[in-house]
């Protein structure tokens, strides 16, 4: 029997690329057999994925085969879906099959948080995956060609974006843009679409620095968009919006992007989580087993102020480094070291050439920012697949 350690990892979003990458570059043969199990064969760059949703660019842009980025010698790749998860077991229930493991990674990524608000679950579209933007791309074009049939039903060209943070506000600067376009492909008056932007919060991007929220807000109401803040959406219905001020919206298109959980499985395997998230130790494992780590939107950090850290790509590529150094270090016999994340910043779209950010503590606006954003994009690219990855998917 070999008593190679099994190490599996679930999940090939940012978390569980970077650790399977990691541990691909860390150990040596036969140091530990290393599987990676995601539900699609492509890794997709969820930072991207506003553009194709709102079909300012090809999905295609925003994934990349698994096989292309992992050495197949050291990491045996699972194109599989996770339904359990067994701590006590050390098992993984895939959709065809089971797993054993002796280290788990868990990195399934979030869900949509709906917060019980009627209808949202049902009726509202997510931006969360290739599949998922896909829909929105041709739902919102079919909403076009429908009111081409049907000239009185202005509800077919009216977009509600749920949620005026960081996903909702990039969207709405992608669609802004698109819709110009659609507009002349369609022969519809611009004057005729209205995207509405509805946040429950007092301000939109809660959290940013509120000088370049007002800028952000400016760029996009002159490109269109209506903002309505404050205000909390009550229901969803198939033709529309409820808001607790007593206001109703028609719409056919919804698209929420107003929360997001942990993914359901873990709770469900009994680690205690908070909305999906579990609470891990310094060093990245869970509390109740020492051998499961989690990273990415399922785990939870806290900061100094013991408040947890907003779920970012920055922060799942930082952990999944991390836990890989840490697995590395266990498999050794070495001591394991704390994670420290390195907030180096946050950058966010307007749409084409807009954008705002803080880097490094320096805010910046405009075409600056734009690039900022673009160089993030790129450093990813090099850092999962070098020069080849980012001349290949790189945007210039
Ligand atoms: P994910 O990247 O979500 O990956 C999870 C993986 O698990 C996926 O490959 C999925 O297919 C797989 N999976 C899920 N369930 C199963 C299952 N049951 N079985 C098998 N596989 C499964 N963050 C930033 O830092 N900067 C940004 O600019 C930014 N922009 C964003 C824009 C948008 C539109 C969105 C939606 C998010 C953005 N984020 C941004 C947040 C960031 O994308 C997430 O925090 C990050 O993707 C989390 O990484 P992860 O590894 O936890 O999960």
């Amino acid at each position: 029997m070999s008593t190679v350690p099994r190490i599996v990892i679930l999940g090939a979003g940012y978390g569980g690329v970077l650790t399977a990458l990691r541990l691909q570059k860390e150990l040596g043969y036969n140091e530990a057999n290393v599987t990676l199990v995601n539900k699609h064969d492509y890794h997709y760059i969820t930072t991207h994925l506003h553009m194709p949703a709102a079909g300012t660019d090809d999905p295609e842009n925003a994934r990349i085969h698994i096989a292309k980025l992992i050495d197949e010698f050291k990491i045996d790749f699972v194109k599989s879906t996770v339904v359990q998860i067994k701590p006590n077991e050390k098992k993984v229930i895939l959709e065809d099959g089971t797993l054993s493991f002796d280290y788990l990674v868990i990195g399934l990524g979030g869900e949509a948080e709906t917060f019980g608000i009627p209808g949202l679950q049902q009726y509202a579209l997510n931006i969360r995956s290739i599949n998922s933007v896909r829909l929105i791309r041709e739902h919102i074009e079919y909403q076009f060609a429908k009111f081409k049939r049907e000239p009185h039903r202005k509800d077919y060209l009216t977009f509600i974006v749920g949620g005026a943070g960081f996903t909702g506000i990039e969207f709405v600067g992608e669609l802004a843009d698109r819709i110009p376009k659609l507009c002349k492909q369609f022969d519809v008056d611009p004057k005729l679409v209205g995207i509405v932007n509805i946040e429950a919060a007092p301000t939109a991007l809660p959290g940013f620095d509120p000088e370049l929220v007002e800028y952000a807000m400016r760029v996009l109401t002159d490109k269109g968009v209506t903002f309505k803040i404050g205000t909390a959406i009550k229901e969803c219905t198939p033709g529309g919006v409820q808001l607790a001020t007593g206001e109703t919206i028609k719409s056919t298109t919804i698209v929420w992007t107003g929360g997001i959980r942990g993914n359901r499985l873990v709770e469900q395997a009994g680690f205690e989580a908070m909305r999906g998230r579990v609470k891990v130790d310094p060093y990245l494992r869970t509390t109740q087993h020492e051998n499961v780590y989690v990273v990415g939107d399922c785990s939870l950090v806290m900061n100094e102020q013991g408040k947890p850290y907003p779920p970012t790509a920055q922060l799942a590529m930082q952990q999944g480094i991390a836990c890989a150094r840490n697995l590395v270090a266990t498999i050794r016999g070495e001591p394991l070291r704390e994670f420290k994340y390195d907030h180096k910043g946050v950058v966010a779209s307007l749409g084409k050439g807009e954008a705002i950010g803080i880097v490094y503590g320096k805010k910046m606006t405009g075409r600056k920012a734009a690039m900022m954003k673009k160089l993030i994009d790129l450093r990813y690219l090099f850092m999962i697949g070098g020069i080849p990855l980012v001349l290949r998917k790189g945007k210039f």
